[in-house]
C-alpha cells in the first residue's frame, strides 16, 4: 500500500498517510489538525526502508566481470600515491 506525504498549510507539519492508490487526495485532511488545507507531496511504498539506504544491489564477484584477464594487469598506482 502506498504512504502518501502531504504538508498541512494551517499547522505547516508533514504527515504521511497510508492510503489506497484509489483514495481521494482532495479529501484528504491534515492528520494532526484535521484541516482540509493540505498540500500533497509525494508517494513512495511504505514497504521501502524510509531514510535509509536501499541495498540496489549484490555484491560485486569475479562472475560479473565480462573480462577476467583485467585481474592480471599491473596493479595500478595505490592510492596513496596520488
Ligand atoms: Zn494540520
Amino acid at each position: 500500500m502506498p504512504l502518501y506525504e502531504y504538508f498541512c498549510e494551517t499547522c505547516e507539519q508533514e504527515f504521511t498517510l497510508l492510503q489506497s492508490a484509489s483514495a481521494n487526495k482532495e479529501e484528504t485532511v491534515c492528520d494532526l489538525c484535521g484541516s482540509g488545507n493540505v498540500r500533497y507531496k509525494f508517494s513512495s511504498f511504505a514497504s521501502k526502508v524510509v531514510g535509509g539506504t536501499p541495498k540496489t544491489s549484490k555484491p560485486v564477484t569475479m562472475d560479473d566481470y565480462p573480462n577476467k584477464d583485467v585481474f592480471k594487469l599491473p596493479i595500478p598506482r595505490l592510492r596513496s600515491e596520488l
